[in-house]
């Protein structure tokens, strides 16, 4: 049975030529989107295609999905395993990269395509853990009793079916040192109708504590349907957090992410990282610098309770955890 949701996600727009006429955009953009999508092609579902403006081309939903030629320019530095993700894999699809958790990649598809991922270059054919190949990871936390919780992450996990999500969190709830699972998803912003009775039925079922961290970087993508569908899943009994990456031109001003962790506290979800831009090929474009990142952090601490302010982290390749970015503190001796 084909439900609402992946109907929603088939009809996905990916013909950067439609995307422009839907958005009444000036057609000089089709022939660099055309080039940017030969490499990463253009995905973005009519759900969140409905929450940006028409005409304007800075709109910050739109800067997120629409391919640029600026994608297509070599610059120096960034590349294409920013995170070092490879030398990590412990089974296939498992990354074990830091203590007491790993993160099982379970599909390579997503709802969207965001420009900015450091997935975009990533071997998902041949790493991806597919159903039939669970087993090895699935072995590898049965023999590791350290491991106390497994990340659903991707691409989207919630682009899989219900029936294959729940079959592998059965799986995973037989393990007795497994204690939390954790949902890395942008598919409840992004496709809210995701977020439907199939799933929250499974979710609920879980015995394990459950997280659902969210991954919204403009408080203009937590419209009414998105607040709908976090409530669907509080009510499953999980704790929700969203994930932001700092980006040039989408959320780069104190005022974009304070408006930003108000949305979230309004649809009962707190900001947990902000994350600074992986160097990853063809995204340079977003990168806002490192001073500029703690500016921001300084003006937004003045302005919202500390619970409403995300830590700021950058991915460091051989890190033993994701690495908090703080300001230099004028030392008086030594
Ligand atoms: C980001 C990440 C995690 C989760 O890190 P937390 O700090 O616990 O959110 C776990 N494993 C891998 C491989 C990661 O990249
Ligand atoms: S949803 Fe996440 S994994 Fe998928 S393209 Fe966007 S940032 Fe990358």
């Amino acid at each position: 049975m084909t439900t609402r949701w992946q109907t929603e996600m088939a009809e996905a727009v990916r013909d950067p030529r439609e995307l422009l006429a839907l958005l009444q955009l000036d057609p000089a953009w089709l022939e660099p989107a055309k080039r940017a999508a030969a490499l990463f092609p253009l995905r973005v579902p009519h759900a969140f295609l409905a929450r940006i403006a028409k005409g304007d081309p800075r709109d910050p939903l739109l800067r997120q999905v629409l391919p640029l030629g600026e994608e297509l320019k070599d610059v120096p530095g960034f590349v294409t395993d920013p995170v070092g993700d490879m030398p990590s894999l412990a089974a296939r699809g498992l990354l074990h990269k830091y203590q007491g958790r790993v993160l099982l990649i379970t599909t390579g598809a997503c709802g969207v395509h965001c420009r900015y991922c450091f997935r975009r270059h990533f071997p998902y054919a041949e790493e991806t853990a597919r159903a039939e190949e669970w087993r090895e990871a699935l072995d590898y936390l049965k023999g590791d009793a350290a491991i106390n919780e497994v990340i659903l992450s991707g691409g989207d996990p919630l682009s899989l079916s219900d029936e294959r999500l729940a079959a592998l969190v059965r799986s995973l709830e037989g393990i007795p040192h497994i204690r939390r699972l954790r949902i890395h998803t942008r598919q409840p912003v992004v496709l809210p109708s995701r977020v439907d009775e199939g799933l929250v039925g499974w979710l609920k079922a879980c015995r394990l504590q459950k997280v659902v961290v969210l991954h919204a970087n403009h408080a203009r993508e937590l419209d009414a349907a998105v607040r709908d569908a976090c409530a669907r899943l509080r009510g499953t009994g999980a704790t929700l957090l969203n994930q932001t990456v700092l980006l040039r031109g989408v959320n780069d001003t104190a005022k974009a992410l304070s408006d930003l962790s108000e949305a979230l506290f309004a649809a009962g979800v707190l900001p947990y990282y902000l994350n600074l831009l992986d160097p990853v090929a063809g995204a340079a474009h977003f990168d806002v610098p490192e001073a500029e990142a703690l500016a921001l952090m300084t003006e937004l601490r003045a302005g919202l309770p500390g619970y409403l302010i995300p830590r700021l982290v950058r991915e460091v390749p051989g890190a033993p955890s994701k690495m908090p970015v703080l300001p230099v503190l004028e030392s008086g001796g030594g």
